[in-house]
């Protein structure tokens, strides 16, 4: 849960996420959807929309007491994302629900969940008019207030298409609101709601499936349009909500909606951005009111620190136990369990033809220099093809180390194992954050991973303490003039067993230190099911 840390401070998912192993012992119908995998973690299948439903309707459950319903074809929203976007709203407006005066929002198109504002009405006894376009969502939102008996706080209406604020408060003229919200439609056109021309190219495919419904995900001229619309309201609505706010899927729309505010002379404006899981969001906020507070935008801190964030993943103590017990039928010298995953580490790296070398490190860690200058772990299929168009594939014998596994059996074995997460659910991968300028959003229901609890492989700050890896010399003798990359890699004890983590030093592509990173993690695991 890589931008986790960055949650909302009082985001109840910040630091407790959700407990898949609990929910699936307390929750029947949320068992069926998980699996386990061999080290005994139970992991969820972001790609299958049921899974996903299932995952949203039990933390409603579980943590708010709230029942809800949601087809399948209109958009599954994701729980820890609406309560950043709930806590933000709370921080633009002063308000926690602590006994202050009531509060009244309105929510711009619901949705089926219509889950800001149960969320906000349970929470903080907050009043919302909840506008919607779709009939289906319509039909749905109403019924999950009624369920919910929050009819009192809670009043779905139906509006036009054409309309976002100006229909739904021409009734109700007397009455000040406190905020509005909204997670609009985000995509122009069905090319960009695929991804196309929006992301990096060298990033990974989107996370998690794609249920939003038509109007839910696209609107004329995309996320930019729709907030515009809402901007342009609210120069005529002015003083009848003191703060207006947005979502917004990408980064990219921020600046031309601040333009617009700012030639319109709107006097407060403000943004922040939503981090969760591997998804990021971003939300602008604008007020006619001179005296609000207005909430500061996150600092630039978090993403300095992320160019320093090495690749983390956990051995856990039965792993160790497994690398200990082989370690010491060859070499009893091996008993503690940092040296034990090193010298793991280093019979792997080997095989892989990974140069490493051990370097200084803090008492009781390790830490090795490797310089990869071939990728051996690559899947073993692209690389026949790679291959086959390249070089004359090498013989058999120049690839396997004396006395250990074939590199290409261990590369097919591993392949297998991760190509969900190269492709499918993007647990690893360090070089597809939400936050590059020319990203698009991963999939209209905010790439589920955000609720990933069982991902393994995630970025840290390094501690003070650390090595750092702009002072290693790449002095490793022998060290090829032509590299893929090259990093440190520090194995340092942690309370559930030993950290494994990767500094980038330099290359060509982090991605192929992602890559090696994953592979090793499966490696490892699968030392567990090996017979010694
Ligand atoms: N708020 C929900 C749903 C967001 S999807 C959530 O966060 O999960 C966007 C929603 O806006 C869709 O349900 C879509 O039907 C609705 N919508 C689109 N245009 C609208 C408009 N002009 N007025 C109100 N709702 C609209």
């Amino acid at each position: 849960m890589a931008l986790n840390r960055s949650m909302h401070p009082r985001n109840r998912y910040k630091d407790r996420p959700p407990d898949f192993a609990y929910l699936a012992s307390k929750y029947p119908e949320f068992q069926q959807h998980v699996q386990t995998n061999l080290a005994g973690g139970v992991m969820l299948n972001f790609k299958d929309p049921e899974a996903v439903r299932a995952l949203t309707c039990t933390l409603l459950k579980e943590d708010f007491g709230l029942s809800i319903e949601i087809p399948l074809e209109r958009l599954i929203p994701t729980v820890p994302l609406r309560l950043n976007y709930i806590h933000w709203v709370e921080d633009l407006i002063g308000s926690r629900g602590d006994g202050e005066a009531q509060r009244r929002g309105i929510d711009i198109g619901t949705g089926a969940s219509c889950i800001y504002p149960l969320l906000g009405a349970t929470m903080n006894d907050w009043h919302f008019l909840a506008t919607e376009v779709d009939d289906i969502c319509y039909n749905y939102a109403k019924k999950n207030v009624e369920q919910n008996n929050l009819s009192d706080l809670i009043k779905v209406v139906k509006v036009p298409q054409k309309t976002l604020l100006m229909d739904a408060l021409k009734e109700e003229s007397s009455i000040i609101y406190d905020f509005c919200m909204c997670n609009p439609p985000f995509f122009a056109n069905q090319l960009e709601a695929q991804g196309v021309n929006s992301r990096n190219s060298r990033r990974p495919p989107p996370s998690s499936v794609n249920t939003g419904g038509v109007t839910e995900i696209m609107a004329e001229g995309g996320e930019l349009e729709f907030v515009k619309r809402i901007i342009h309201d609210s120069l005529q609505l002015k003083r009848r909500l003191r703060w207006y706010s947005c979502m917004l899927g990408k980064k990219c729309s921020l600046t031309p909606l601040k333009e617009e505010l700012r030639k319109q002379g709107v006097p407060k404006v403000t943004h922040t951005e939503f981090c969760q899981g591997r998804t990021m969001r971003w939300a602008l906020a604008w007020s006619f009111y001179e005296d609000v507070l207005v909430p500061s935008p996150p600092s630039k801190k978090r993403k300095m620190e992320k160019v320093r964030k090495p690749l983390t993943f956990s051995i856990l103590q039965p792993t160790i136990r497994e690398l200990q017990i082989k370690a010491s039928a060859c070499d009893s010298s091996q008993n503690s369990i940092v040296q034990a995953v090193a010298a793991w580490l280093e019979n792997t790296l080997s095989d892989l033809k990974v140069l490493h070398k051990r370097v200084p490190s803090g008492a009781s860690e390790l830490s090795l220099f490797l310089t990869a200058a071939e990728n051996t772990w690559i899947h073993v299929r692209q690389k026949r093809r790679e291959h086959a168009r390249q070089v004359p594939r090498a013989p058999p014998g120049a690839v396997t180390a004396p006395g250990a596994q074939s590199p290409q059996t261990h590369t097919a074995v591993c392949s297998a194992e991760t190509a969900g997460q190269y492709s499918g659910n993007g647990q690893q991968s360090g070089g597809a954050r939400g936050d590059e300028p020319d990203s698009g959003r991963d999939v209209a229901m905010e790439s589920a991973p955000e609720q990933e609890a069982a991902s393994s492989v995630k970025e840290e700050a390094p501690s003070a303490q650390e090595v750092d890896p702009s002072t290693v010399q790449p002095t490793t003798p022998g060290t090829p003039p032509h590299f893929l990359f090259k990093c440190l890699l520090n194995v340092k004890p942690e309370a559930v067993g030993v950290l494994v983590e990767m500094h980038w030093v330099e290359g060509q592509n982090k991605d192929q230190m992602n890559q090696l990173c994953t592979y090793l993690k499966n490696a490892v695991l699968r030392t567990v099911t090996k017979p010694q």
